[in-house]
């Protein structure tokens, strides 16, 4: 398998270059050369599997000769082995036909550990018989950050460094980015959103000569290998309510669009799966570009779903790639468009096969808080805020009552307290394992949203 650039002008690249390097040369994100398929019988056999088995199946076909069979089986296993959860990402039924999908159960609370974790025992593979080191650097909303610190801390032939947007994530995120204390982990609070993070992150990937300097990769949902370990999920669970023997629905609470990517991609891949459903919270670019195929930036606004507070969607790239036939000029088009005016519209045959994979919708602040305390009054669930707007839209668009739905509740309510506790009075207690959270000393560098400054840092940090 060999994974080709978005923008078309980048060489192809094996799954393990495209990992490590992360953003493709010439700015564009990287996909496989073409979707694998996996037969209606094998996906049937994937009934009464381990998540891990199921996980080397899924992902086998990506990794080409990366890994042999017995390595990547034992990254697996690896990986997982710290989720709170045998199930690894359990299902819980919301009422007759509505199902919420938990990825919480991994270390850090939020599903970015689902590939996280995964990437990091890849990466630490990898790079031991390569002989070399990196400089991981990311860009976060608030759970990619702590991911990937838990994923890399105490590695060896890593340095990271996370950019969060000062004083927009919440406590607890903060705290899990910055107390721990080994010494390749480094916290960097930038005066600025996260767009600002991300915008830097691919600013340092188009500076070539830092990006060679300190051997810069990136494990954004940039990052195929990513996208490629939440692949999994959808399968898991969709088998669990009788696909491919049935027709299932997702609906996914998006941000930078990796998560509900790794489902239009288990789609191509067979999963007969009927709608995928992109929830928004008050940043609703991807919603209204649904409606209209006008993709237009407005500006985010801090909502009480932190994670979702993103406007520059990094891995609609990669659905742009394919609605347009995989075009990388059309692509180049469209991002420059978006960079220079803030805004493109897609062509009516893009619209089009949009309408055919998706449905959309968005949801208030007021109306997220209103669905934690209904999800709390009528069965007790205690929603995150990010799941509650998924469950909401879930809700509220027309469903086919046969088509079970499977909504994906992206993070564990002990994570965003603050909100959770408005909405519906109960207090969400961090889980045991992490209680002495805010009793641990915190670290970390506040530095300006200025490129200069935040490479000058890095180089500083790392001697390069
Ligand atoms: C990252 C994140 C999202 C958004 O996922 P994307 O892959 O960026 O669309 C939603 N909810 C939570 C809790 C997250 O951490």
């Amino acid at each position: 398998m060999k994974y080709i650039s978005t923008r078309g002008q980048s060489p192809a690249l094996t799954f393990e270059q495209a990992m490590l390097s992360g953003l493709a040369r010439d700015g564009g994100l990287y996909v496989p050369e073409t979707w694998p398929t996996l037969s209606a019988d094998q996906i049937a056999g994937f009934a009464g599997k381990s998540y891990e088995e199921v996980a080397f199946e899924v992902m086998k076909p990506f990794i080409g000769d990366t890994f042999t069979d017995i390595e990547f089986l034992e990254i697996i296993h690896k990986a997982y082995a710290g989720f709170a959860h045998t199930a690894k990402c359990p299902l819980v039924q919301l009422d007759e036909n509505h199902f919420l999908l938990e990825l919480f159960h991994g270390p850090t609370l939020a599903f970015k550990d689902v590939a996280m974790q995964l990437i990091g025992q890849m990466f630490e593979r990898a790079l031991k018989r390569r002989g070399e080191r990196v400089t991981i650097v990311g860009a976060t909303s608030g759970d990619t950050g702590s991911a990937a610190i838990e994923a890399f801390k105490g590695l060896d032939a890593v340095d990271v460094f996370i950019m969060f947007p000062d004083g927009r994530v919440s406590d607890v995120q903060r705290r899990q980015m910055t107390t721990p204390d080994e010494a390749n982990i480094h916290a960097l609070a930038v005066d600025g959103d996260f767009d600002d993070c991300q915008a830097l992150l691919k600013d340092m990937f188009n500076d070539f000569e830092f990006r060679d300097d300190v051997k810069l990769a990136g494990v954004n949902s940039i990052n195929w290998a990513r996208v490629m370990a939440q692949v999994v999920y959808y399968f898991t669970s969709a088998v669990s309510l009788g696909a491919p023997h049935r027709k299932i629905s997702f609906t996914v609470p998006t941000g930078n669009f990796g998560d509900i990517f790794a489902g239009y991609v288990a789609k191509r891949m067979g999963l007969p799966i009927d709608r995928l459903v992109i929830a928004t919270n008050q940043n609703d670019i991807l919603h209204r570009t649904l409606q209209s195929g006008d993709h237009t930036k407005m500006g985010v606004k801090p909502s009480i779903s932190p994670s979702m507070d993103i406007e520059v969607s990094s891995n609609f790239e990669r659905l742009l790639f394919d609605l347009y036939d995989r075009e990388g000029d059309a692509v180049i088009q469209l991002m420059d468009a978006l960079k220079e005016d803030g805004t493109f519209a897609l062509s009516q045959g893009a619209t089009q096969k949009l309408h055919d994979e998706f449905d959309s919708g968005c949801c208030s602040e007021a109306e997220t808080s209103a669905q934690i305390k209904r999800s709390y009054e009528d069965i007790g669930e205690v929603l995150c805020p990010h799941s509650a707007i998924a469950v909401k839209v879930a809700n509220s668009i027309v469903r086919n009552e046969t088509v079970p739905m499977i909504t994906l509740a992206t993070a564990h309510p002990a994570k965003f307290p603050a909100a959770v506790e408005a909405a519906c009075g109960v207090h969400p207690a961090l889980p045991e394992r992490m209680a002495d959270l805010f009793a641990r000393d915190e670290r970390m560098t506040k530095v300006e949203n200025n490129l200069g400054a935040v490479e000058a840092l890095i180089r500083e940090r790392i001697g390069a």
